[in-house]
């Protein structure tokens, strides 16, 4: 390898006399450096990264007001697992889950379970767990096998479902998202779900589209297989960005506690919960359902506190921003914020539409999210691929992506409207997104492919179909359209998916 392959330069100008111009970037230095220098190595190193406002890819948080950060630099050495050295911040994690608890209509919201995470991955899990071991306990009291757990869920779910079945031994059964059924709706769970069902997946915020699965009717559906059946399955609500905006958008909108099948809920605090990553949410029906034997004790205030993590040591800031922001937004902030979000996404989810070689998927009206494909008979020449590229030229990151099982054929654009992507900045966005769709349709032979073929794998699908010569998918979650950052195209290969 070079020396440039294997050492980082240092520009002379920051480099102080005596030090060195070159380290080593794999191995540990052996001197010291001046803090000045190691800063700025780290600093310059990190201006290459896009610029998060314009990512329209990812739903996690990436701007807090001067008063935020201020907090967040005076509590950045708190751990949260120091429940006894740091009371306050742990009675503050207590608060935020009972707020929760409470936005989503637990029945005693004071009385439950819940627990802060590092993100929505963890909190699934969490819940997932709780699924399965309420699960086993039932089927083990029966005197029933209880060795062959399964999982119930859309083809469309965030990569942590799979991983989930992966690491803990059940059996992931998705069912397909089609053109008639672009959500799981409870029409197609008969077959699937049965004795060794621990429960049944809806998501709030589908992370290809935005879309919500409709609680209701999928509990509905559960209902009348219990009637039918005697099967009593219970429902665990991902809402890992939709349970942070349908209270406040949709409040009329039945997908919480509100219906009994729903055991448990997640979410991303660093999604719509307006906080930097990583904070999560969940929160249990009531202290019943989150079994006994998971809960660890762990010394607090002389006696004992509860805890349900995967964690053990992990940072207290994010849960004391949580906090800040339910106090200076409140209802009424929550509303605001996320409706002018809603009003831009739909802004743009019509400007779109507006666009001859555009066909809208869903309009942002659910959370402010929404995707496209193309028209019939559009892009002849061109793919949406191409429009990715050519945005990602003018610095917007507008990830376009496969749709999962069965729709595997249809490649989607998707616009993740955040706090922060005003109306002006929509507007110019139009603008570009008008200018290149233009340009593309103006090709005359169609765009070379010269990109290798795609490195990057939907959790175990064969690369080709839909993605074929095509670029990685966003940079999110299952590497699709997922997220939370990172993690494209660097997740194992799961097992093949069964539908
Ligand atoms: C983002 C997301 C997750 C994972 O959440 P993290 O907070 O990034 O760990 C899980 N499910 C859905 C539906 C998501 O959108």
């Amino acid at each position: 390898m070079s020396t440039r392959e294997t050492a980082v330069t240092i520009n002379p100008m920051f480099a102080r006399p005596g030090e060195d111009t070159l380290v080593d970037r794999f191995r540990l230095p052996n001197g010291q450096m001046m803090p000045e220098t190691a800063y700025q190595i780290v600093h310059d190193e990190v201006m290459l990264d896009g610029n998060a406002r314009l990512n329209l890819a990812t739903f996690v948080g990436t701007w807090m007001d001067t008063h935020a950060v201020r907090l967040y630099a005076e509590t950045v050495d708190k751990n949260m697992i120091d429940k006894d050295e740091y009371p306050q911040t742990a009675a503050i994690e207590d608060r935020c889950w009972k707020i929760l608890a409470d936005l989503w209509h637990a029945p005693e919201p004071t009385r439950t379970a819940g627990t802060s995470t590092v993100g929505s991955s963890e909190a699934c899990m969490l819940a997932g767990l709780a699924l399965k071991r309420r699960w086993q306990e039932k089927r083990r009291a029966a005197g029933l096998p209880a060795d062959r757990p399964n999982l119930v869920m859309s083809s469309a779910v965030q990569v942590v479902w799979e991983k989930f079945c992966n690491y803990w031994d059940v059996e992931p059964r998705c069912v397909p998202i089609t053109e008639e059924h672009r959500t799981l709706d409870g029409s197609t769970l008969r077959g699937r779900v049965d004795e060794n069902t621990i429960g049944v997946v809806a998501i709030m915020g589908v992370t290809y589209t935005g879309m919500y699965e409709p609680v209701a009717q999928i509990a509905r559906a559960l209902d009348d297989l219990q009637r039918d059946t005697g099967l009593d399955v219970p429902v665990h609500v991902d809402g890992a960005s939709g349970a942070m905006v349908a209270p406040f958008l949709q409040p009329e909108l039945e997908w919480d506690f509100r219906l009994e099948r729903v055991h448990s809920i997640n979410t991303s605090g660093h999604k719509y919960g307006l906080v930097y990553p990583g904070l999560g949410w969940v929160v249990w029906r009531t202290r019943e359902h989150l079994p006994e034997d998971l809960v660890f004790r762990v010394s607090y205030l002389g006696g004992e506190m509860p805890t349900f993590a995967l964690n053990f040591s992990r940072p207290g800031a994010q849960v004391l921003l949580q906090y800040y922001q339910f106090l200076r937004l409140g209802r009424e902030g929550y509303r605001a914020v996320q409706g002018a979000s809603r009003d831009t996404a739909r802004y743009l989810a019509d400007g779109v539409a507006s666009i001859d070689a555009f066909e809208l998927w869903n309009d942002g009206s659910d959370i402010p999210v929404f995707a496209w494909r193309l028209a019939p008979g559009a892009g002849e020449n061109w793919s949406l691929y191409d429009l990715s590229d050519r945005l990602r030229m003018k610095g917007w990151l507008v990830p376009a992506y496969p749709m999962p099982d069965d729709l595997s054929d249809t490649t989607v654009q998707r616009i993740v409207v955040r706090n922060g992507l005003g109306l002006d900045l929509a507007e110019s966005l139009l603008a570009d997104i008008r200018e290149e769709t233009a340009y593309l349709e103006r090709l005359t032979a169609p765009l070379p492919s010269g990109r290798p073929r795609a490195a990057f794998n939907h959790g175990g699908r064969a690369p080709g179909g839909g993605t074929a010569g095509r670029k990685p998918p966003p940079r999110e979650g299952r590497a699709a359209p997922a997220g939370s950052g990172g993690g494209a195209g660097t997740a194992p290969a799961g097992p093949a998916r069964r539908s």
